[in-house]
């Protein structure tokens, strides 16, 4: 029997199939879970329906998480197909293209609250629609960080300062759902190709740098997360709340 049978999971944020939710969603799928989709809207619908076929998923829908009005429907065909939620996965983020070059001195007023809304405040927006589905089910929403949240990359910026408050949201709701025992944890991904992280300038420059200096002296792939939030999702982590868990081939223990 599969860690996930039975479950109903939620996963925000499939663009293509080399997206972190798609990982997710394939190692979820695995283990017994049915998935709904909920995609950023029409430029990338074409490419997440054929993949979603390929899960079986019967919910595949559009939601622009900076809209409160489209999150509300969005949560309320969940609860009028499924009637509960076990799983949330949170795999988005944005920030305008010219904030993520040059200096986080020039990071201009709707840069930053783009940013921090799509990136940020969606999953406390998420989190209090998901609420109600996951009460008495042991519920467990799992967020995608990255380590610019704690330490400083090139051109990762404004991103760095929405993954910061990110990893605090994880934990400041991992206490306001923890009474109702639904878990919150965030995955801190290595660099990884895919669309979003095609927009940070530094990109290549860190993936060069994290092969070279990491541990296990390689980059991760797109499995290897998908498989530390399916262990997060899972009754394996039912003692685990508020964490930051790393997916980065060992890379942030290293000093030097
Ligand atoms: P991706 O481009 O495949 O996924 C980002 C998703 O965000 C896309 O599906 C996009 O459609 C969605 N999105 C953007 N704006 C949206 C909006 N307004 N409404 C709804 N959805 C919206 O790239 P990815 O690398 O898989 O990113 C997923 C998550 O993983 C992000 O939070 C990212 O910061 C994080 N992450 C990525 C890396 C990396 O190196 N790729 C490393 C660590 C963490």
């Amino acid at each position: 029997m599969g860690l996930l049978e039975g479950k109903k999971a939620l996963i925000f944020g499939v663009a293509n199939d080399k997206s972190i939710a798609w990982a997710t969603a394939e190692a979820m799928h695995r283990e017994g879970a049915e998935i709904a989709l909920a995609y950023a809207g029409e430029a990338v619908a074409k490419r997440v329906a054929p993949l979603a076929e390929k899960l079986d998923c019967k919910l595949v829908l559009p939601c622009d998480v900076r809209s409160d009005e489209e999150l509300s429907r969005l949560f309320g065909e969940i609860r009028e197909a499924w009637g509960g939620l076990d799983i949330l996965v949170h795999s988005v983020a944005f920030a305008n293209k010219e904030e993520l070059k040059g200096s986080f001195l020039n990071t201009t007023r709707e840069g930053f609250q783009t940013a921090l809304d799509i990136s940020t405040y969606s999953l406390i927006a998420m989190a209090r629609e998901a609420a109600p589905l996951m009460q008495g089910r042991d519920g467990s929403i799992v967020a995608m960080t990255y380590y610019g949240a704690q330490k400083v990359f090139p051109s990762y910026n404004v991103m760095g300062v929405a993954k910061a408050a990110l990893e605090a949201t994880v934990r400041y709701l991992a206490e306001a759902m923890g009474p109702e025992g639904t878990r919150v944890n965030g995955v801190s991904a290595g660099p990884l190709r895919t669309l979003a992280s095609a927009g940070i300038g530094g990109f290549g420059q860190i993936a060069g740098h994290v092969a070279d200096k990491a541990p296990l002296r390689r980059n991760i792939s797109q499995e290897e997360v998908g498989n530390a939030v399916l262990y997060l999702a899972s009754p394996l982590a039912s003692g685990v709340t508020g964490e930051i868990h790393f997916v980065d081939c060992g890379y942030n223990i290293i000093g030097m």
